[in-house]
C-alpha cells in the first residue's frame, strides 16, 4: 500500500440493486459523511476520496458492488475499514445483513496495519432496541470500533467478556421475543458450546456473527460446535463465512441435512438429533426443566414424548414417518437428566390435560425426594397443543 501524508477514501459507488432502486452508496455516504469520519478517526480535516465503478479493484477492494457497505480509508501506513449502518434500522435483518460481509473482508485481507470501523448515518427509528444493542455488543466483541455510538445510542456497547456472558444475554433476548429466534446458544450435557443456526436467508448474518463473537472468547479446552440447519438443498453458511470460521479455527462446523439425521436415528434411540433439539428450541424457548425449572444447560436434555424406541416398533411406518415422529418438537420436553430419568422409567407421566401422574408404589422416602425437586405438576397449557396430546396418547398406547 503507498504511503499517503493525507487521508485517502476509495468507495464502490453501486448497492447490490442500484440500479433498479436508484439508490447509490455515494448518495448516502457523502463527503459530509466522509469529513466527519476522516476527522473522528485521524484528527485531520484534509482529506481526498474517489467513488468507484463494480470493476475497480485494488488490494483491499475486490471487483464487485458495495459488498460490506463500507469505505477505505488509508492514512500513512494504516488502512481502516469503515462500514456504514443503514438509515432505517428497526429491520430485525436488514441492519445485520452487511457486518458481517464488511467483517470478512477485514479478516481475509493480510495487509496487517488494518483498523475496523462501524459509523452510524443518520438514522431513523429505534436503533437501540434490545436486539440491537446484541449485534452491536457482538460487533463490539469481534472488534468493531464504534466511531459516533454517542449520540446515536443512549447506552454504552460492552464487548462480552464470555461465552457465558454470551449465551446468558441471548437468553434474555430469546425471551421476549421467542418467535423471532434463529439461532440459539447452549451447552449440551457433556459441557459442549453448541450454537444452533439456520444458515441460509437472512439468518446467515446473524449466525456468522455469532460465530466470530464465540471464537473470539473461546478459551482452552472448550469446544464450540455449529450445528447449521440445512433446509431442502439450501446451502451451509457463505463460503466467505464458513472460511473465516475455519480460519479462526476452534468451531466445528456440523451440517445436519437428513442424511445426518437418518445416520443418527438408524444407531441410537436417544438425544443426538440436531433437528430435534433446534425443534425444542423453536418451541418451547431456551432449555429449562418443565418440572422443576432448572436452567443449567448442561443437566437438560431433550426428552421424547414417544420415545424413538417405541416409534421404531411401530407397525407400518416408513422410514421418513418414523424420521419426521423423532425430531418433531412437538414431541419433547425440556427435561433435567432427574425427571429424564424418572419419566423414562415410568416413574412420572403426564394425562391429558397436562397433569403429572406419578406410578402407584414408589417408596415413601423417594416420594418426598420427588416432592422436594417437582417445582410443577402441570404442564403450561401452551404445550399442550393436539400433536402433543397425540404423542402422548402414543406413549401410554
Ligand atoms: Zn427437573
Amino acid at each position: 500500500m503507498e504511503y499517503r501524508n493525507t487521508p485517502h477514501f476509495i468507495i464502490k459507488k453501486n448497492l447490490q440493486k442500484s440500479k433498479n432502486t436508484g439508490v447509490y452508496f455515494s448518495d448516502v455516504v457523502t463527503p459530509d459523511v466522509l469529513r466527519d469520519v476522516c476527522g473522528l478517526i485521524t484528527g485531520q480535516a484534509d482529506f481526498t476520496y474517489q467513488y468507484v465503478d463494480n470493476d475497480y479493484h485494488d488490494m483491499f477492494l475486490e471487483t464487485s458492488y458495495n459488498k460490506g457497505r463500507i469505505a477505505i480509508m488509508q492514512y500513512r501506513n494504516v488502512v481502516s475499514y469503515i462500514s456504514f449502518s443503514e438509515q432505517e434500522i428497526g429491520g430485525r435483518n436488514s441492519s445485520v445483513q452487511s457486518v458481517p460481509t464488511a467483517f470478512n473482508m477485514y479478516y481475509n485481507n493480510s495487509y496487517p496495519q488494518k483498523n475496523l470501523y462501524y459509523y452510524f448515518l443518520n438514522v431513523e427509528g429505534n436503533a437501540e432496541t434490545d436486539y440491537q444493542i446484541l449485534i452491536y455488543r457482538l460487533m463490539n466483541t469481534i472488534g468493531f470500533v464504534f466511531l459516533n455510538a454517542s449520540p446515536t445510542l443512549l447506552q454504552r456497547i460492552n464487548a462480552f467478556n464470555s461465552v457465558e456472558d454470551i449465551i446468558f444475554n441471548r437468553k434474555i433476548n430469546a425471551g421476549r421475543n421467542r418467535s423471532n429466534n434463529s439461532t440459539f446458544i447452549t451447552k449440551s450435557t457433556s459441557s459442549e458450546i453448541e450454537i444452533y443456526g439456520k444458515t441460509y436467508g437472512a439468518n446467515k448474518y446473524e449466525t456468522s456473527l455469532m460465530c466470530y463473537a464465540l471464537a473470539n472468547l473461546w478459551q482452552p479446552g472448550q469446544t464450540i460446535k455449529l450445528f447449521e440447519v440445512l433446509e431442502g438443498d439450501l446451502k451451509e453458511l457463505p463460503a466467505s463465512s464458513l472460511n473465516v470460521i475455519n480460519q479462526m479455527g476452534v468451531i466445528d462446523v456440523i451440517p445436519t441435512d437428513m442424511t445426518l439425521e437418518k445416520i443418527i436415528y438408524d444407531k441410537e434411540n436417544s438425544l443426538r438429533s440436531p433437528r430435534f433439539v433446534l425443534n425444542l428450541f423453536n418451541k418451547l424457548g431456551n432449555k429449562h426443566c418443565a418440572l422443576c425449572n432448572c436452567e443449567i444447560p448442561e443437566l437438560i436434555q431433550g426428552a421424547h414424548i414417544w420415545p424413538v424406541s417405541a416409534i421404531k416398533k411401530a407397525p407400518a411406518l416408513s422410514l421418513e414417518q418414523c424420521l419426521e415422529y423423532a425430531l418433531d418438537g412437538e414431541n419433547g420436553l425440556w427435561l433435567c437428566e432427574n425427571h429424564h430419568k424418572m419419566f423414562d422409567e415410568g416413574m412420572l407421566n403426564f394425562d391429558h390435560n397436562g397433569h403429572l401422574l406419578l406410578r402407584n408404589g414408589i417408596e415413601r422416602r423417594h416420594m418426598k425426594f420427588i416432592d422436594e425437586i417437582t417445582k410443577y405438576d402441570v404442564l403450561p397449557d401452551e404445550f399442550l397443543t393436539g400433536r402433543f396430546l397425540w404423542y402422548l396418547s402414543q406413549r401410554t398406547a
